[in-house]
């Protein structure tokens, strides 16, 4: 009878070409198949290249290769989702096709699982394979984004990190369609550890993510996870009223004092403009929400699966 622990790989590939023959490789000779079973699910997030045809022709000794094609690209978040809906194992990491999520590292994390634990995160310990912006950037985010949500998203942790069955079956249950991965997880609780690691440089090819796509991923963020943005604009109105009310007395003061003096043509300018652009930017955040709960309330399907492959060796 087979009792060994199964321990599902769940990576999203889009693009990825250069990396998928390399990145399986790499994987197949840092685990340990003598104690554990393993499954890689690969996920082909609508790649316009040769990744699908790279992966299908894979023929891996040492895991069970389930391969699952996307209908088109969905995004690395859905992609995840995906994945987890598909992934098997008793326990489940996600990794990036890139090797950024170093997989010398499943070993520790599965050290700590035995131990107990049932999420392990993995921490960047350094960024320095990030630039400049994209590190002050990613600090601000998450600095944002602990102080407006109840649920604290650890910093520099991404979606490298190992998940119990139990922690994988809560996340890939909820029932949102547009999904924060990282914030998921992190909403999801449960016995959290976590250990160091350096991100290393991408291996092949180039990054996926523009600034713009990081901002609409940050925004995603807070919005999925915060209302603060929403609550704040009932106190931005009590203090601009209070502030019209004390200039008002003092126009008021002035003209009973001094008379009226007509002039006012600057202030009276300066005044709308900041008042229409104060409104503006209000609707504006309301608008993000209510095109959320507008895109949620189709209840579509975060993703659609074409086909869903094995290969490579299965369990015995
Ligand atoms: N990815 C994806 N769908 C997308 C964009 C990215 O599945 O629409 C995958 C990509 O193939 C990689 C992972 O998400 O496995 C992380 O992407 P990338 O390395 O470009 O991000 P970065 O490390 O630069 O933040
Ligand atoms: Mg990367």
């Amino acid at each position: 009878m087979n009792t060994r622990r199964r321990i599902s790989l769940v990576i999203p590939f889009y693009n990825e070409e250069e990396n998928v023959d390399n990145t399986l490789a790499v994987i197949g000779k840092v685990i340990d198949s003598t104690r554990y079973d393993w499954e890689l699910v690969a996920i082909n997030d609508g790649s316009r290249d040769q990744t699908l045809a790279k992966l299908h022709a894979a023929n891996p000794e040492n895991f069970e290769l389930v391969v699952v094609d996307l209908s088109r690209n969905f995004g690395k978040e859905a992609a995840l989702s995906a994945g987890l809906s598909q992934a098997s194992g008793d326990a489940v990491i996600p990794l990036d096709a890139d090797l950024q999520d170093p997989p010398e590292m499943i070993a520790a994390m599965l050290e700590k699982w035995e131990q107990g634990f049932e999420v392990v995160l993995a921490r960047r310990s350094d960024r320095s394979s990030d630039g400049f912006l994209k590190r002050q950037s990613a600090e601000g985010f998450y600095r944002v984004m602990n102080r407006l949500s109840e649920v604290k998203i650890p910093d520099n942790v991404g979606d490298f990190r190992l998940m119990d069955r139990r922690v994988v079956e809560v996340v890939a249950n909820l029932p949102e369609s547009r999904r924060f991965m990282k914030g998921l997880f992190a909403w999801a609780g449960f016995r959290t550890t976590s250990i160091d690691y350096i991100r290393p440089e991408r291996e092949f090819g180039e990054t996926k993510f523009s600034g713009w796509k990081l901002w609409n991923l940050a925004v995603e963020g807070i919005t999925s996870f915060s209302i603060a943005p929403l609550k704040i604009w009932t106190y931005v109105g009590f203090l601009v009223a209070l502030g019209a009310f004390l200039y008002g007395s003092v126009v008021i003061a002035r003209t009973l004092f001094f008379g009226i003096d007509v002039p006012g043509y600057a202030s009276l300018l300066t005044v709308m403009l900041f008042m229409s652009g104060l409104q503006l930017i209000g609707l504006g955040v309301i608008g993000e929400y209510v095109g959320r709960v507008y895109l949620e309330s189709k209840r579509r399907p975060p993703f659609v699966i074409r086909s869903v492959e094995q290969r490579g060796r299965k369990s015995a």
